[in-house]
């Protein structure tokens, strides 16, 4: 099969590769409908992270199973299914309690590389969610960002505890961040501050139910957002970046007693204890527990209700996923769809 591999920074190929196969027998195959490029392979991509050898890379995923192992129970062969990047049995007490990507088997999709023709997933009957039916074409790019980006911007706002009557304050305006937009929008949120200052993104943000643009950011940021609230600060705020700058962002653009939602893959972020301890913020966040809100989410969009496929401005074959990768890396594109 053809899959797509990181050799460097700046080095994606897409080459031929081993098919995967069932490993254990909780395992599926799955051919992939869609797969795409995510803002976190943009760490290793941009030499952030360290690239260890050719790695192959991707894990948003949505397909039909091809073949399963023989202990795999409710997952069959044909059905359309959508996953997080962690497999999950569901079923530890630590999936009980809707934490998924601390499963305590949990297993990293990442390391199968989903930017391929086919993908290995673990812990099939826990990790992968069925659709009713085959979905029609256009509702596959809505069910591939269920797979992480919805999935991810929806804890970002649960964490933050979005809800009615609350202003939500979302820092980061990639894909993530305005899908946060979107679920403290279907959460209820009163009023949301989309924090950008991309024009296209901003568009989209109005669409995905921002009430508010604030095109600041650091210290001017937080003034606006409190300027905004009577003085207070946001109820809520999403830290959809990962950056030390966007963290502090949040935290202060948050009130006392209110809940920051964390969901930025953190990079070199150090926390000033002093001032968190006179903030009185509640900080929640870490890797989404995609698979908690995926029967919810693909129910949402499968009645089309909500359109997150609208993240992906730019679709290429994944032959170009080095194209794919530079058009992110630039801001040309907010999120690129990959076809397999
Ligand atoms: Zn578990």
């Amino acid at each position: 099969m053809r899959g797509a591999v990181l050799y460097a920074p700046g080095d994606v190929r897409v080459e031929e590769r081993e098919d995967p196969k069932i490993v254990e027998p909780t395992d599926a195959i799955i051919r992939l409908s869609a797969t795409c490029v995510c803002g976190s392979d943009l760490w290793p991509y941009r030499g952030i992270e360290a690239v260890d050898g050719p790695a192959p890379m991707g894990h948003e995923y949505a397909g039909i199973v091809q073949e399963v192992g023989s202990q795999v129970r409710t997952i069959k062969p044909g059905q359309f299914v959508v996953g997080s990047f962690f497999a999950s049995d569901n079923t530890c007490p630590i999936c009980q309690a809707g934490y998924q990507s601390s499963c305590i088997h949990r297993e990293l999709i990442g390391a199968n590389g989903a930017q391929a023709e086919s993908l290995r997933v673990p812990l099939a009957d826990g990790t992968l969610v069925a659709t009713p039916d085959l979905p029609s074409d256009d509702l596959v790019p809505s069910l591939l960002a269920a797979s992480d980006v919805l999935g991810t911007g929806w804890f970002g706002a649960v964490a933050a505890e979005a809800g009615p009557g609350k202003t939500v304050a979302v820092v980061g305006d990639g894909a993530v961040g305005l899908l946060a937009v979107l679920a403290a929008s279907q959460l209820g949120a009163e009023r949301i501050i989309a924090m950008s200052r991309h024009e296209p993104r901003q568009q989209l943000a109005i669409e995905f139910g921002a009430t508010d643009i604030v095109t600041e950011r650091g210290d001017d940021g937080v003034a606006e957002v409190k300027e905004r609230t009577g003085g207070l600060g946001a109820h809520s705020v999403v830290e959809a970046v990962g950056t030390q700058e966007s963290m502090l962002q949040a935290i202060r653009s948050t009130r006392p007693g209110g809940h920051v939602g964390y969901v930025g893959v953190a990079h070199g972020v150090e926390l000033p204890g002093t001032e968190l301890f006179y903030s009185h913020v509640h900080l929640h966040g870490g890797p989404a527990p995609v698979r908690r809100f995926l029967p919810e989410l693909i129910d949402l969009i499968w009645n089309r209700q909500i359109d997150p496929g609208k993240v992906f401005d730019l679709a290429l074959p994944l032959e170009q996923a080095g194209a794919g990768y530079q058009a992110m890396d630039q801001r040309q594109a907010i999120k690129v769809l990959l076809h397999p």
